[in-house]
Order: C-alpha cells, then sequence, then structure tokens
C-alpha cells in the first residue's frame, strides 16, 4: 500500500483519488472548498466530456448521471455568410459514435468527494500552501498536485517550448439556462465560428437543477464579444448573451426567446493564457512534486478538451502507479508518467492552439466540404473524443488535399 496525497479534488484529482484508493492505496485529497461551498456556488466549466473520457469514470464507477444526464449526439458546426444576411456560410453536422456528457461539476465534484470518503480516502479541507506540500511530502511516497488554474500551479515552471500564447486568447463567458428550444433532429454541439469575432458554442447538459444548456462564448480580445467587463448582475450577463446571438447567430437566437438562467450562480466571466508547465516541481526542500491536469496542461476552452484531458490523464496517472509497486516515486517515474500523457495530449494541445487562430483557406476548404461530404462531417465529429485523428491532415495544406482528393475518389 502506498501513501499518496493530491492537492486539489477536481476532474482529475478525484477521478485519480478514488482510482488509487480502489487499487488498495492510502489517500489523502486537500480541497480548499467544501462540498457544500461547491454544490452552492458559480458554474466553473462546460465540461462536456466525449466517449472515451466518459469510459474512465465508467470503469471506476463513478459514472452516477449516465441515465439522468441528457446526451450529447453530434457536433454541429456553422459559420455565418460574410455578408451580413443572417444566412450560414458553413453547417454541416456529423453524429458521434457514442454519446458525450456534460454534467454540472457543482454536481459531480460534491458526489466524487462523498464517494471518495466512503471509500476510506481521507479529505482534509484547506488551501494548501508550499509549507503544506513539504509536510506531505515527508509523510507521503508522492504528492500529486492537481490544483487546475489555482496559483499553487506557479510550482510548475512554465513550458514556453509547448506554450505558443504568452497572454489570454479569449474572452470567455459561461451561461447556464433552461428553456432554450432544442435541436430539431438531434442533440448536439452546436460550435458556431464568427470570423474575427470569436466562436459561441451551446450543448444540453445536467445542472444543480436538472438537465438544461450551457451556453459557451469565446470573444476574441478586444472584439465585440469582449463585452462582459461592465456586467454586474445575473440579469445583465443573461441579456448580454442573447444580444451576442440576436447581432451574430440569428439562428441561435431564436432558439433562446424563452430562456431564462438555471440560477444566479449559472454564469461565468474570465480568461486566462493557455499554459503548459513542467510536470516536476521541486519545492525550496528539494522533494519533488508532480502535476496532473490542467495545472500542468492547460488549454483554452475553445475545443471543449480540459475535463477531458483532465481525465485521461488521471487514467494514465492510475496505471503508472498502480505498476510502479513499491519501487520509489523518483523524477524518472514523474517524468515518464506526464510524458506517457504528453504522447497524446501533444495533439490536443496542437489542435486547440490552431482553432485559436483565424482559420486558414485549406480549414475552410476542410470545413466547407464537410457540408457536402457526410464521411467528413462524421469523421471531424468524433475527433474530438480521440483529436489524434486530425493528424496530419487538419494541420498541413498539403495533407488536407491528398485527404480530400482520397474522399472524392472513394
Ligand atoms: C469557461 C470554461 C469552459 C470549459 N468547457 C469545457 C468543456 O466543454 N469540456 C472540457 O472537457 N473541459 C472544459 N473546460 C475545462 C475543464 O473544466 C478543466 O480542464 C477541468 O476541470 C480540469 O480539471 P482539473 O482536475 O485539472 O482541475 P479543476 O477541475 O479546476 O480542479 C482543481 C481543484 O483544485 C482546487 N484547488 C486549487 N488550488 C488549491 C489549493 N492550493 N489547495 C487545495 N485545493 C486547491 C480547486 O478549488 C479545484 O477544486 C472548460 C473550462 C472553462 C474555464
Amino acid at each position: 500500500m502506498r501513501k499518496i496525497t493530491i492537492i486539489g479534488g477536481g476532474q482529475s484529482g478525484l477521478q485519480l483519488a478514488i482510482g488509487l484508493i480502489k487499487a488498495g492505496n492510502s489517500v489523502r485529497v486537500v480541497q480548499n472548498r467544501t462540498a457544500e461551498d461547491i454544490a452552492q456556488g458559480k458554474v466553473m466549466s462546460s465540461q462536456c466530456m466525449f466517449h472515451n473520457s466518459v469510459e474512465h469514470e465508467r470503469e471506476l464507477g463513478i459514472d452516477f448521471w449516465a441515465d439522468t444526464c441528457p446526451p450529447v449526439d453530434g457536433i454541429n458546426f456553422q459559420v455565418p455568410a460574410p455578408d451580413g444576411s443572417g444566412n450560414k456560410a458553413i453547417d454541416w453536422t456529423g453524429k458521434l459514435d457514442n454519446s458525450a456528457y456534460s454534467v454540472d461539476q457543482r454536481v459531480k465534484i460534491p458526489a466524487w468527494m462523498a464517494e471518495f470518503e466512503r471509500l476510506g480516502g481521507t479529505l482534509t479541507i484547506k488551501d494548501a500552501t508550499i509549507a503544506d506540500l513539504e509536510h506531505y511530502s515527508r509523510q507521503d511516497d508522492l504528492v500529486i498536485v492537481a490544483s487546475g488554474k489555482g496559483d499553487i500551479g506557479r510550482l510548475f515552471e512554465r513550458d514556453a517550448e509547448k506554450s505558443p500564447y504568452e497572454t489570454p486568447q479569449r474572452a470567455l463567458a459561461l451561461t447556464y439556462v433552461t428553456g432554450m428550444t432544442p435541436r430539431p433532429e438531434h442533440s448536439a454541439v452546436c460550435f458556431n465560428l464568427i470570423p474575427g469575432v470569436g466562436e459561441y458554442f451551446v450543448f444540453p447538459a445536467l445542472t444543480t437543477s436538472g438537465p438544461g444548456e450551457i451556453m459557451v462564448f469565446e470573444g476574441v480580445p478586444g472584439g465585440p464579444m469582449d463585452c462582459w467587463g461592465d456586467v454586474k448582475t445575473p440579469e445583465q450577463h443573461l441579456a448580454t448573451s442573447k444580444k451576442i446571438l440576436e447581432t451574430f447567430l440569428p439562428w441561435e437566437a431564436a432558439r433562446c426567446e424563452s430562456i431564462e438562467l438555471t440560477d444566479d450562480n449559472g454564469i461565468l466571466a474570465g480568461r486566462f493564457a493557455p499554459t503548459i508547465r513542467k510536470p516536476i516541481g521541486t519545492l525550496p526542500s528539494g522533494r519533488q512534486v508532480l502535476g496532473l491536469g490542467d495545472a500542468v496542461c492547460l488549454n483554452d476552452p475553445i475545443t471543449g478538451q480540459g475535463s477531458n484531458n483532465a481525465a485521461k490523464a488521471a487514467a494514465v496517472y492510475l496505471k503508472r502507479i498502480v505498476a510502479h509497486g513499491d519501487k520509489p516515486f523518483d523524477a524518472a517515474f514523474m517524468q515518464g508518467t506526464f510524458d506517457e500523457f504528453w504522447d497524446y495530449a501533444q495533439w490536443v494541445v496542437s489542435w486547440t492552439n490552431m482553432m485559436l487562430q483565424p482559420p486558414p483557406p485549406f480549414i475552410l476548404n476542410i470545413m466547407g466540404t464537410a457540408c457536402v461530404e457526410p464521411r467528413l462531417a462524421h469523421r471531424m465529429a468524433n475527433g474530438f473524443d480521440d483529436p489524434r485523428d486530425f493528424f496530419p491532415w487538419f494541420a498541413d495544406p498539403d495533407a488536407a488535399e491528398a485527404y480530400l482528393s482520397e474522399l472524392k475518389a472513394a
């Protein structure tokens, strides 16, 4: 039995903690908010999770919402026509082979905290400091920092080679609502790209009051969708959300005539720079700790991959810790563990960072072709579950041309 402390009980920290407990280890999670604070606090994410990520939850028996969370069955991609006519220049939908789902973290995290304690884990409510990390690393075999965007993650050095952006690339906002008109055919992430302005996506979810929809706004900094600074009240937040749609996306505005906020905390606005950090943090004593999830691999939400990455990282870390037996968790183990995750995550990060740039002509060509080529739409939709499938054809004009010709010929 190994003794392990995890700082931060979010998607990655609690999933790993529950897996480690089930594998017979002694696990402590240090969380800076109580379950009640989280359940009654503000929304934190839109957390749409695709099949492979949900499978990791299922393997641990913690996908408690499989029957109650409304499924997300496809990806719909739309671009408004540049002439301001209110028509669409691009519109395709691909069905997901397996549904995705989004469970409000205000629902999921308190339930997982309770499950972790029920299984015998030690939950400490505390805002962990560097001194605490020293203390835990003296006592335990391994300390993992899964603190998301929390300041303690600055312990890990920014990896400049893997982090092309130094500043936030989007002004972000979330609006959780009820009363939205559903898509007629089947549910989907409706992803709208407004060139030069930003992106808007929306999909069904399970929140604290039951099923609803999550609206996600990604405004290009300084542009017309970077408009949350003067918003002071939940009512103003909802009105601003509707105004954006009325201005740029009339078909989405039409779905929103009767929407209401799920609750006054169903809103969020903020921004952060996507940042990859080196996975080993060295404490003043020289002891080392390992980073996990957003703490070391923080993506812009534009591709909806953060929780998915967190789940996949936790699964890699669990497998490696269990396989390590009684050997010391040294720097080679830590680096090797992150590297195994990075073998996968590098593609997600690269695709996500690409999507933050104005789309080059060959991407517009791919997107346009998907309107008339269902196999392409299907492949792109399912790429959200495993973005490695976007490479090389979504990243390189020659590879894109070769793939599109192959599709035409087939
Ligand atoms: C606007 C927005 C939309 C998003 N949409 C999606 C999406 O659609 N799909 C998707 O997959 N991802 C999405 N994400 C990203 C996703 O929410 C995160 O990537 C994911 O939650 C990361 O999990 P984590 O375990 O690394 O960190 P978190 O879930 O952030 O958990 C970290 C935990 O650590 C705690 N903590 C921090 N510091 C300390 C400390 N010093 N001591 C103790 N505890 C501490 C925090 O309170 C928190 O509970 C979105 C994010 C945002 C901001």
